[in-house]
């Protein structure tokens, strides 16, 4: 039995090439980018009008000039024309190119307009602040060939936009790897049946699955009953087909817990078995020449602590997403746990007036009570080496939903 660290360590040190991908621009939120995204010109690329009115010379308005008769109009989107006569103005949109030969914008709200023989004269009627204002200058908000977003970046709507913008109409993106996610158990039934009275749904899958989801892995499903004919029959061709297995049950003392031994039969060298912690002592960990294999303990939340402990953030890494800094949380309040093992805690998640993260414990009935973990948001990972967690002391948090 090896302690939490130790266990983190030897999964961290394998590694799962996931290779990289092209996705259309709109299909790429969640992904992980793999290429960096640069400003290929000016932004904004040339002086933005960022009001409806007028363009000027502000020489004009300091040489006492009031009113401005309209020589023509610049609209959004139409190219640059210049003001001839230094005494006129141009009428201009927002978002219209700033026309040559005038260098001050007044909007529409500080102008009255008139008509005289037939034209249209614009009279200023609350003085301009500067030469340029209402001018969004070329190149102010970045300049062409601006690193914007990192390589490694999960991308947002934020990052979308700015791909789009610099006109990536595709994204280089990590390729997900394949993953098959296997339960074990006889007493399991598919989640669409009655079970009997001595049955139960199967859930982890449907948690890994969703978990998987998260980081865009689209897991296929799988399982095997407590049979050790087929158990050797199926894990082979599992074993060849995907990258990564995660499996749940099957791998404690049970006469029927053949996990184990079946996947050593099948050339997956055994990394470890058994962690120092609670939930999920049993935790088997190997790979095989092709695939890495997370054989996880069956109960609920063995299964979901494990996942979200060590394979979620082993994933991220595989992805290449940019590592963040390990959040801690705060204790609300006093906790014991006895036993020389790690113990994650399943807390709720609230912020100080300070903004500090605040952890509550939120006491379940056990590793089966998954129902529990709809009342938490994250598992508090407290060291084998105490046994008193106190008030306010701060602990290494992992968080299943996305907080604020
Ligand atoms: P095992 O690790 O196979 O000994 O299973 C431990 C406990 O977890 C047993 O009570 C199983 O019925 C339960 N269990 C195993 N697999 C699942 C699953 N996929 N969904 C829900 N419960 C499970
Ligand atoms: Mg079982």
């Amino acid at each position: 039995m090896i302690p939490v660290k130790e266990a983190e360590e030897i999964i961290n040190s394998i590694t799962l090439d996931t290779g990289v991908e092209q996705v259309p621009v709109s299909e790429a939120t969640g992904r992980v980018l793999r290429e960096s995204i640069t400003s290929d010109r000016d932004l904004p690329p040339f002086d933005r009008v960022m009001m409806d009115g007028i363009a000027i010379r502000f020489d004009q308005w300091k040489q006492g000039r009031r009113s401005f008769p309209i020589a023509g109009l610049q609209k959004a989107g139409a190219p640059r024309q210049t003001l001839r006569n230094g005494v006129h103005c141009l009428e201009v949109m927002t978002g219209a190119i700033l026309p040559g030969n005038t260098d001050t914008v007044i909007r529409y709200e500080d102008l009255e307009i008139t008509e005289k023989d037939g034209s249209a004269i614009a009279t200023i009627q609350k003085p301009p602040k500067a030469r340029r204002q209402n001018i969004h200058a070329k190149g102010t908000n970045r300049a062409g060939g601006t690193l914007i977003v990192e390589e490694g970046t999960v991308l947002s709507s934020a990052e979308i936009g700015v791909a789009a913008t610099v006109g990536m109409p595709q994204v280089k993106v990590s390729s997900p790897p394949r993953v098959a996610v296997i339960s074990t158990g006889d007493e399991l039934v598919g989640i669409d049946q009655q079970p009997l009275p001595h049955q139960i749904r199967g859930s982890n899958s449907y948690t890994l699955a969703a978990a998987l989801r998260e980081l865009g892995i689209k897991a296929r499903l799988f399982h095997l009953d407590d049979d050790k004919e087929e158990i050797a029959d199926k894990l082979g061709g599992l074993l060849s087909q995907f990258d990564l297995l995660i499996l749940s049950g099957g791998i404690s003392r049970g006469k029927l817990d053949y996990i184990p031994e079946m996947l050593e039969q099948n050339s997956v060298e055994r990394l470890f078995h058994k962690v120092r912690q609670r939930p999920g002592k049993p935790f088997w960990f190997g790979r095989s020449v092709q695939a890495v294999v997370f054989a996880l303990p069956g109960n609920p939340v063995s299964t979901f602590t494990c996942y979200y402990r060590y394979i979620c953030p082993w994933l991220k890494r595989q992805l290449g997403m940019q590592e963040e800094k390990q959040p801690v949380a705060q204790l609300t309040e006093d906790y014991t746990f006895e036993k020389k093992l790690t113990y994650f805690l399943q807390v709720k998640i609230s912020q100080s007036p300070e903004g500090i993260m605040q952890a509550t414990p939120v006491k379940g009935k056990g590793s089966s009570d998954l129902a529990n973990l709809c009342l938490a948001d994250g598992l508090l990972e407290l060291p084998e080496e105490k046994n008193l967690f106190s008030r306010e002391e701060s602990f290494s948090l992992y968080l299943y939903r996305p907080m604020w």
